[in-house]
């Protein structure tokens, strides 16, 4: 499946595993399965619901503000 991710940007110390305790609360998106799921903060992260497994978590919302940065950056390229 195609992921917008640049290999520049990398997701640096967000990622998260099965297990650890989650300290900011927010939407999340498996790395094997691509399932998002949605922690508070006094959840710890599980498995993937998809699969199973252990899995790593990434922040949708991390994301999707990098994504929008580079676009309004884009844009102010474009006007310029
Ligand atoms: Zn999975």
């Amino acid at each position: 499946m195609a992921r917008y991710v640049p290999t520049s940007v990398a997701i640096r110390e967000v990622e998260v595993k099965t297990g650890q305790d989650v300290r900011e609360l927010g939407l999340y998106v498996s790395d094997c399965c691509l399932q998002e799921m949605r922690f508070g903060k006094d959840d710890s992260f599980s498995r993937c619901p998809r699969c199973l497994r252990l899995c790593e978590w990434e922040p949708v919302e991390a994301v999707a503000a990098w994504q929008e940065m580079a676009a309004s950056k884009h844009d102010g390229y474009e006007r310029a």
